[in-house]
């Protein structure tokens, strides 16, 4: 059977991967788990989530099922803020897994859905579910239960002995960096070598202490065993579609609409400008019309990049629309515009630069008398190269695919 649970958590505590970690350990008397435990990041534009839009989803072999809902039951119970005002758990425990439920995962991956549509899809399929308050959390039970992950990569969370939730976590940071060097590029996104921080572990007050994420689970272990820090009360292992784009949608920017992520292909119609804040913007233009890319302040030094492109570049904007501007997470440079530069042509005959001979009049040399129409122009080298750029391992969001994941493309990857 597939359960499925999300929507347990609040800003001042609790997770929901916490939550389902506590839960596997229970069920574990009840039957076998079957794979990885799923962590499934739905829409990263989704109004209600509390940080990154995460759901759970495990399958496990058993014929006990009284007994596994009511575990599963009594853990929402007891392991969810139900003081928290955005909190809506939903768990939902299915026999199978349909084309519908897959399709369903789809759209919550790409789309903004209603509590409506999940419950509609539950009572069709005949699916046990259990909503409380408002039940929006059954969207991402039943989308993580439906995730069909033709890529994937692996996080493993290790959680914080109940004591010291809410007291500063304490890790030794040159452990951190140690394991970095010794698993990257099996791993990433553990630290960030341009900005100098370590990017693994969250502020706030929830019971996860850091996740380690990579493409091989044995890379995993061996960054999470070089690691030293306070005690781990339980770490899990979870298989998720985090790092693979499958938020991002084709189109065009005529096809643009607001909270969804996109790939749109065009050209850099107006030079990049900065607002106070640090926050750049730019207009892209496709044969469908022209839509306003961003680089936030938060994606530091990827804005350096940004700065560098001209009009009539080719490039690919990976991103989220939000008010009608797309956040950029990543950009292909397709092919650079020719730069050139004008100067006051030089006189044949001293090799001096000419003056100008007044308005309209072109050019001058004063001392040997000779004439030019106008201003020469001249090629300038670009220092931005084609290829992938991406925003820094601070500013990733968990579902755009990291560079260091391109195989076979040419990268620019910020590490
Ligand atoms: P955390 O990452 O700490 O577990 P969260 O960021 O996952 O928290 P939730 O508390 O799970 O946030 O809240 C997200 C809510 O949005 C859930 O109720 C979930 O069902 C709902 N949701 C998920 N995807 C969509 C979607 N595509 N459209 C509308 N609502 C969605």
């Amino acid at each position: 059977m597939f359960i499925g649970i999300d929507d347990t958590d609040s800003e001042r505590g609790l997770c929901t991967t916490y939550l389902a970690a506590v839960l596997m350990e229970r069920l574990s008397p009840l039957g076998e788990l079957v794979g990885y435990p799923k962590l499934i990041r739905l829409n990263p534009c989704a109004r209600y989530k509390t940080r990154g839009n995460a759901a759970i989803a495990l399958e496990l072999k058993s014929d006990r099922i009284e007994d596994i809902r009511e575990i599963a039951l009594q853990t929402v119970l007891e392991l969810s803020d139900f003081s928290g005002s955005n909190t809506n758990p939903g768990l939902v425990i299915a026999s199978r897994k349909t084309p519908s439920m897959a399709a369903f995962y789809q759209r919550a991956v790409t789309r903004i859905l209603e509590i409506e549509d999940a419950r509609k899809l539950l009572d069709q399929e005949g699916i046990w579910h259990r909503g409380f308050k408002k039940g929006r959390g059954l969207i991402g039970a039943l989308a993580a239960i439906g995730a069909v992950l033709p890529d994937y990569t692996y996080e493993l969370i290790a959680y914080r002995e109940r004591d010291r939730w809410g007291t500063p976590r304490s890790i030794d940071e040159a452990t951190v960096w140690r394991a970095d060097g010794l698993t990257y590029p099996r791993t990433w996104d553990t630290v960030d070598h341009h900005n100098g921080r370590m990017v693994f572990a969250p502020h706030s007050a929830d019971p996860v202490l850091f996740g380690i994420r990579g493409s091989d689970p044995q890379a995993i272990l061996e960054a999470f065993q070089a690691i030293k820090s306070e005690p781990i009360e339980r770490k899990v292992l979870y298989q998720t579609n985090q790092g693979t784009d499958a938020h991002i949608l084709e189109g065009t920017v005529a096809d643009v609409r607001a909270s969804e992520s996109y790939r749109l292909r065009g050209f850099v119609a107006g030079q990049p400008q900065a607002i106070a804040g640090g926050h750049l913007f730019f207009p892209l233009q496709d044969g469908t019309g022209r839509v306003v890319c961003a680089a936030f302040e938060p994606t530091k030094n990827f804005r350096a990049i940004v700065k560098q492109l001209i009009i009539g570049d080719e490039i690919e904007v990976y991103g989220s629309v939000q008010e009608s501007t797309l956040n950029l997470e990543k950009m292909r440079v397709l092919h650079l515009a020719d730069k050139t530069e004008a100067f006051a042509p030089v006189c044949p005959q001293c090799n001096k630069r000419m003056k100008s001979a007044g308005k309209g009049q072109g050019y001058r040399c004063r001392s040997c008398k000779t004439h030019a129409e106008g201003l020469v122009c001249r090629i300038q080298k670009r220092e931005l190269e084609t290829g992938y750029y991406e925003v820094p391992p601070c500013a990733r969001r968990h579902l755009s695919k990291p560079l260091v994941r391109m195989n076979g493309e040419k990268v620019h990857c910020s590490r």
